[in-house]
């Protein structure tokens, strides 16, 4: 992924794609002091630009850290590397970290660096293949306790188990795995959170130990407009049987349907589609959406 052409962010210059490099001993690669942003442009225009660039800044709070850079001049640079990098659809990747000038679990001096890619990654299937709906594995980690770790920051620690679990479920043919809570409760995906349906209601895991999604938000709100019910609520494993339609919601997965978790089926159905469509014209600049 390093070798490609096209530009980066770095610390307020435009570099090279191939030249946007850092030091072995970057203390984000060592402890995990790191932390990052996902979002999409649709035609050339970042969705909720600024509320990614609030939340990036809150997680390096979280994190003890101070990102350099403004909202306002994030969303500026996220704005020209879109541009540089040909407009269009793309998926947006702000990075922030702790450098190279202390090794030690200490390092509150260290540089806070800043990089921004982007690059083209296209909805992961059409509209009719996602209707199939994906399969989901239920994971062996569950989303740690927040009196356990920073959960409400996008930080890049919080993801091993995320990469653990996904690689299991791709093992085993499955797209992606189902996180539990620490309290086994159904928490979210590896990337993305989770809804079901019973009765023309929606239903979906309070979000108390893992992020609030940006598209969570978006889809409850998009829900509301359409008239449809949304529940925030704990939902234990053994309640999954009971439910019609599941989708799992993120900046990357947009609203993708779900057909199995494990044993248990789904029927991708009416409120997978109307939240599907309802969210790709919300996503869209409007002049270009109408
Ligand atoms: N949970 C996890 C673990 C994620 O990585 C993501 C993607 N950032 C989400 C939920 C969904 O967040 P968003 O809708 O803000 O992309």
């Amino acid at each position: 992924f390093d070798q490609r052409d096209g530009w980066i962010w770095f610390n307020g210059e435009i570099v090279p794609w191939k030249d946007a490099k850092v030091h072995v001993l970057t203390h984000g690669l060592h402890y995990g002091s790191s932390v990052f942003e996902g979002e999409r442009a649709y035609d050339g225009v970042i969705f909720k630009s600024t509320e990614h660039s609030i939340r990036f800044r809150k997680s390096a709070e979280i994190m003890d850290f101070e990102i350099p850079f403004s909202v306002e001049e994030l969303n500026a640079a996220k704005d020209k590397v879109v541009a540089l990098n040909g407009g269009g659809d793309q998926y947006v990747r702000p990075v922030a970290w702790r450098g190279s000038e202390m090794m030690a679990v200490s390092a509150q001096h260290n540089k806070i660096h800043v990089a921004i890619a982007t690059w083209a990654w296209p909805s992961m299937f059409d509209p009719e293949t996602k209707m199939k709906g994906i399969k989901l594995d239920i994971a062996d980690y569950r989303r740690p306790d927040p009196q356990c770790a920073p959960v409400h920051a996008k930080a890049a620690g919080l993801y091993m188990i995320c990469t653990i679990s996904k690689h299991k479920a791709e093992k085993k043919g499955y797209a992606d795995a189902m996180m539990l809570d620490w309290q086994g409760r159904v928490a979210e995906c590896t990337g993305a959170n989770i809804f079901f349906t019973r009765d023309g209601a929606i239903h979906t895991p309070i979000a108390d130990c893992f992020l609030n999604g940006i598209t969570r938000q978006t889809v409850i709100a998009l829900a509301k407009e359409q008239g449809l019910e949304v529940i925030e609520r704990r939902i234990m494993p053994d309640e999954l049987p009971s439910f019609n339609e599941c989708f799992i919601v993120g900046s990357a997965a947009e609203v993708t349907p779900v057909a199995e978790i494990g044993p248990y089926s789904f029927k991708p159905g009416n409120i997978s589609r109307t939240m599907m469509d309802a969210y790709t014209n919300a996503v869209r600049p409007k002049s270009k959406a109408a």
